[in-house]
């Protein structure tokens, strides 16, 4: 029997690989599978070079579990290792710098075991002793036992094993019992080790005997060897691409398209992405895509190597070039993991391109599922928003798809400004703005219906994009002003509306949600005497404040309303006719008063131009500041009457609550009321 002390810098790696790799212990399994797969597979190819004639057809890996033991033992029947080999590839761990590193990367154990080809040595994570029976392919060369308990001190002699492979027998300290659990190690098996390229078996397969679950002699294999992302495309069908998708992810729901990857050069990269439904919600995705080196699955954690639209899809991935046991900030400044990057962003784009050429009434039919993803690609990588210009789709209220080229030609015509700006017009509820719809509509617009949660950045971004195209929602304005086609000519001065407003102001709802501007807009006989518009600009921003950390400024606020009205409507003018029958003549004298007064106030400031201070007559200063104040309690008065009239006036009241109703406004006591007052006003 041979004694020996494993080669390593430091005399207590163990201590350390206990302590530091406290995270993710169960990847130890799926280091010694992965081993005891390779070792099958060189094997395999010395079989086929001739170097080897046993038979391998049969070739598995095998886990059991001893609970009285407490083991779990992986066996192959791989190339095995000599005595020679053991002492090579097991007890020499070269390393250096292993401490500093070590300390650097304690919370990735992913990083220290590959960086450092500990793979074996993970083992001891969970394990007060492990022994490895081996036997060569080298004919003649005897078994081999090498044990080792932890510290850096092991034993290596001679043994008995009938066949060609090699077992791994891990003594399960007491801390990690857990994994002496079968459903714990299927369930270890089944996240690493599904797509294996060596059948892995654990235990029999069962099944109902009796009422009660039996064990069969049929070998409980864990994975499939050959999944659809390692075949070739030709040798797929759709419905393979389905039940691979299944396969993965067992309670989704059908996909939309997938893409299948197979890059050789200048890295190598296979997979298939699959575009899943995506509800209206940006919702933390529970599938995710699935990270593969060589089959072993390594994450599902792919931020940092796909764009994160990307990481929307679903699917897998499998790359021996994407450098995985390195830490994340590195990863992104790689450039294989860059290129690797941007060319499944290109390839996802050209995808979905094809698909649209090739097939666009399933391309249109899918897109409300599809669309959410396509928006925050537009939005987050540049390259692909240049891509996607050309399938986007703008959907409208007819439910019709068009292009951007289509849309610009088709509303070119009727919806560009006097500015040469084109107009788009959208809704994000047809039913609830439908009156404006409506009215848009009978003007010979189109309106769109954009009512995503990305729908506000990506018009902000294409208005970014395109100085020349604006986004006007339909509710933002009365229909005649959605489009400045033409300077106008007579509009109310300023002077009038304030003389008006006050009416309306005073029967608008008063609350913290929203804040009410009266507004005067002749929309003529046929439409209605009043509408509630909101801002664009300040709806915009109230919709990004939600979206956006920051921004709760705008959030907080209460929402902005115009309360537009129809001065050419017939009960409009019914309105002004009564002020003008209860109130009229007061008006006129305070109107007249108002006027004198500020023409006193103007021919007194015109004294003062070009003077200095001191040079005034302090009589004209008191005067003038007396004036002002004279002048602004008319103004009072006058605004004060003015609302006392609109609050006693029925009409008024009736008028500015259907215009609330028309917006799904109008609620509780107050709806109660305005029935009241309706059936009244019938009678
Ligand atoms: P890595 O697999 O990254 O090289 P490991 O520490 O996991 O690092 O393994 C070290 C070496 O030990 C392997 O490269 C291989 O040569 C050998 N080895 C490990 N397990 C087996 C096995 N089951 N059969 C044959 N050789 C093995």
């Amino acid at each position: 029997m041979q004694k020996g002390k494993i080669g390593v810098s430091s005399d207590n790696l163990f201590p350390i690989i206990k302590k530091f790799l406290y995270s993710d212990h169960d990847i130890f399994l799926r280091e010694i599978v992965s081993n005891a797969v390779d070792a099958t597979q060189k094997l395999k190819t010395l079989a086929a070079k001739g170097e080897y004639n046993g038979d391998l057809s049969n070739a598995k890996v095998r886990v059991t579990v001893d609970k009285e033991a407490k083991t779990i033992t992986v066996s192959d029947s791989g190339i095995g290792m000599t005595a020679e080999e053991i002492e090579k590839y097991i007890n020499q761990i070269a390393f250096s710098g292993a401490e500093e590193f070590l300390e650097k990367y304690k919370n990735d154990a992913n990083a220290i075991i590959g960086h450092f080809g500990l793979g074996f040595y993970s083992s001891f994570m969970v394990s007060s002793q492990v022994d490895i029976i081996s036997k060569s392919y080298k004919e003649g060369t005897p078994a081999v036992r090498w044990e080792c308990d932890g510290s850096p001190e092991y034993q290596l002699e001679e043994a008995e094993r009938a066949e060609v492979g090699t077992d791994i027998v891990m003594h399960i300290n007491s801390d990690s019992e857990e994994f002496l659990d079968k459903h714990r190690i299927t369930e270890i098996l089944n996240k690493y080790c599904k797509f294996l390229p060596v059948p892995v078996v654990f235990g029999k397969k069962t099944t109902w005997k009796d009422g009660k679950e039996v064990e069969t002699d049929e070998d409980n294999q864990i994975n499939d060897i050959a999944p659809a992302w390692t075949k070739k495309p030709v040798d797929l069908k759709d419905e393979d691409y389905e039940n691979f998708y299944h396969q993965l992810y067992p309670l989704a729901e059908d996909p939309l398209f997938n893409i299948h990857l197979n890059v050789d050069y200048p890295f190598n990269l296979t997979g298939i992405l699959y575009f899943p439904k995506l509800k209206n919600t940006i919702e933390v995705q529970k599938n995710k895509i699935q990270l593969y080196c060589n089959q072993v699955f390594v994450t599902d954690s792919v931020e940092g190597i796909v764009p994160e639209f990307l990481t929307l899809l679903h699917g897998v991935i499998d790359s021996p070039d994407i450098p995985l046991n390195v830490s994340r900030s590195y990863l992104q400044s790689d450039s294989n993991v860059k290129k690797i990057s941007s060319h499944i962003t290109k390839k996802v784009a050209d995808r979905l391109a094809q698909i649209f050429k090739d097939k666009r009434d399933d391309f249109e039919q899918k897109w409300d599922d599809l669309k959410l993803f396509i928006e925050y690609g537009m939005l987050t990588e540049e390259k692909f928003y240049e891509k996607a210009l050309n399938f986007f789709l703008f959907k409208n209220t007819d439910g019709k798809y068009f292009t951007f080229e289509e849309y610009e030609k088709l509303i070119k015509e009727e919806q560009t400004d006097k500015n040469k700006n084109l107009v788009y017009l959208y809704t994000n509820n047809p039913e609830e703005q439908f009156p404006f719809v409506q009215a848009a509509k009978n003007k010979g617009y189109d309106v769109l219906v954009m009512n995503d949660v990305l729908t506000t950045p990506l018009i902000n971004k294409l208005e970014q994009k395109y100085t020349d195209k604006r986004f006007v929602r339909v509710d933002s304005d009365v229909a005649d002003h959605l489009i400045e086609k033409e300077d106008r000519g007579h509009e109310m001065s300023w002077e009038e509306k304030n003389e008006l407003s006050p009416i309306f102001r005073a029967v608008c709802p008063t609350n913290n949600d929203y804040n009410f501007i009266v507004d005067f807009k002749d929309m003529g006989e046929q439409a209605p005497p009043m509408v509630i518009t909101r801002n664009e600009f300040m709806r915009r921003m109230k919709d990004m404040s939600q979206m956006q950390a920051g921004m709760s400024f705008y959030g907080d606020m209460p929402e902005s309303l115009n309360l537009v009205v129809n001065p050419g409507h017939p009960l409009v003018k019914k309105v002004f006719e009564e002020r003008d029958a209860r109130l009229g003549k007061e008006l006129a004298r305070l109107k007249e008063e108002i006027s004198a007064k500020k023409a006193e106030k103007s021919s007194l400031e015109k004294a003062k131009e070009g003077k200095k201070d001191d040079e005034i007559p302090q009589a004209d200063k008191e005067k003038l500041e007396e004036l002002k104040k004279t002048i602004d309690q008319l103004k009072e008065e006058q605004k004060s009457k003015l609302e006392s009239f609109g609050k006693e006036s029925k009409l008024t009241k009736q008028l500015v609550d259907l215009a609330l109703l028309a917006n799904g406004m109008l609620k509780g006591e107050d709806l109660d009321k305005f029935v009241k007052r309706s059936v009244e006003l019938i009678n």
